[in-house]
């Protein structure tokens, strides 16, 4: 009898891990999964409760760890150095080799940083793994003040946490408010007013000129309007990048990620790529390329078992949706709502006065075609949504039947009549 085929999954992220369950689901297939940051798989969105003392580590594994051997998923930490994919073999630090028949490459992302002087020092680092959650302990250790480069989701994350330390937070932000290339100008203004409400110290406009240290370590930064601000944490929140230094060398193909197909497949026979390191050659309709998010990572993790498994499924990932939550604001996207709307498209805004509730409903100018909606501090029901979009209802429509969408049934009292009237004044 000849032995299973051999699948190798590098990173144990939600993407690796998704495609190591689903495909032993379906096939009898030998499954190893490698990766280096960590023996098991954990939820890498909760990393901020462990700072905060809401969980323990061990909260943040999914599955317990009897889970794999029961599965006959081998987990092997350790870092591959190197993928000769004309001999289909891995190279581990530590002069180990692996040999694979399919490979799928889920490496996941690594912090952005600026590339400035300085950015070597200790006290300066970014949020993505559990290393540099363990940093972080060491650095905020007697921290006199803390100074976060960049306004994006893991940096009002990186701020609530040093700020239930209470060490004194400063964002450095270079739009006009909070993650404003991502979020209409109301919007942004909004979460802004919010994280500000929380002590935190918002410098809109600013961008980080240099970082001064003593002995190895940060103790200042000046911005770009000169200004001074001491601190012994240096966050840096830019961004992430698909992770893929360690490929230099290989025959796979990458630009900014691992470039891949609709079926999720590298240039190179029986390699594929998904999660945040794959950047798609032609992205669906109204899709970024490489999006970092975590139900994408997952999505693409069960598409690529199935292809592997001999029923080839090309990803289809549905309505953009996201969530997030900027310190006591939970914010939900679906669709599309453009930052910088041209002028097919338009917005209804509409914001409670005690700061804590809003909406934004982007429309198609000339048809009122529903395009997409932000909502903040009230939970909606995303398979709502979702069916709204595919239908393409539009903006009344929608206004109207907001409280089936709602998961709060007296939200609709408080709140929908007057979103509703205020809309009819609108227009
Ligand atoms: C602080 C934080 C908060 C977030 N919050 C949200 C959120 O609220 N909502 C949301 O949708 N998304 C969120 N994200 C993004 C989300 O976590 C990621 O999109 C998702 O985890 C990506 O999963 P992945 O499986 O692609 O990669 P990862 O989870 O990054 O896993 C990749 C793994 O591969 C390993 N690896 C890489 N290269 C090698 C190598 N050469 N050898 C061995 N191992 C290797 C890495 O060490 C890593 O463990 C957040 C991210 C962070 C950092």
């Amino acid at each position: 009898m000849s032995s299973p085929e051999h699948v190798v999954i590098i990173g144990n992220g939600v993407a690796g891990i998704t495609a190591a369950r689903h495909i032993r689901r379906i096939s009898d297939k030998k499954i190893t999964v490698i990766s280096a940051e960590s023996d098991y798989f954990f939820s890498r969105t909760a990393l901020m409760y462990v700072y905060m003392g809401h969980m323990k580590w061990e909260h943040l594994k999914p599955y317990e760890d009897w889970f794999w051997e029961e599965n006959r998923i081998e987990l092997r930490q350790a870092y591959v150095e190197k993928i000769e994919t004309s001999s289909k073999m891995l190279f581990l630090r530590g002069n180990e080799k692996i040999s694979y028949d399919q490979l799928i490459l889920a490496t996941g992302s690594v912090p952005r940083f600026l590339g400035i002087e300085g950015e070597d020092l200790q006290g300066v680092q970014g949020l993505v793994s559990k290393q540099d959650l363990e940093l972080l302990e060491e650095n905020t250790k007697n921290c006199r003040g803390a100074v976060i480069v960049g306004g994006g989701l893991i940096g009002v994350e990186l701020a609530e946490m040093l700020h239930t330390r209470k060490i004194p937070v400063t964002m450095l932000i270079r739009e006009t408010a909070f993650w404003q290339n991502a979020l209409p100008v109301k919007d942004a203004q909004f979460i802004s007013r919010h994280i500000e409400s929380h002590g935190i110290a918002l410098k809109h406009e600013t961008e980080i000129k240099q970082i001064s240290g003593t002995n190895g370590r940060v103790n200042s930064i000046e911005t770009t309007l000169g200004e001074e601000i001491g601190c012994d944490l240096l966050g840096i929140s830019v961004g992430v990048k698909p992770n893929i230094d360690f490929l230099k060398g290989s025959e796979i193909e990458t630009d900014r990620g691992i470039l891949v197909d609709p079926f999720l497949k590298t240039n190179i026979r029986d390699v594929y790529a998904i999660g945040d390191c794959a950047q798609h050659r032609e992205p669906v309709k109204s899709r970024k390329d490489i999006e970092a998010v975590w139900y994408t990572a997952r999505m693409m993790g069960e598409t690529v078992a199935q292809t592997i498994c001999g029923k080839p499924f090309k990803y289809q990932p549905g309505h953009w949706f996201n969530s997030a939550k900027f310190f006591d604001i939970e914010y939900q996207t679906y669709g599309n709502v453009s930052a910088n709307p041209g002028e097919d498209e338009q917005h209804f805004h509409w914001e409670h006065s005690d700061g804590t509730k809003a909406i934004t409903i982007a429309f198609d100018t000339s048809s009122s075609t529903f395009l997409g909606i932000n909502t903040y501090g009230i939970r909606m029901r995303h398979e709502i949504f979702d069916r709204w979009l595919t239908e393409e209802r539009d903006l009344e429509y929608v206004l109207k039947h907001l409280k089936q969408a709602n998961f709060d049934p007296e939200f609709y009292d408080r709140h929908e009549k007057e979103i509703f009237s205020r809309f009819k004044e609108s227009v």
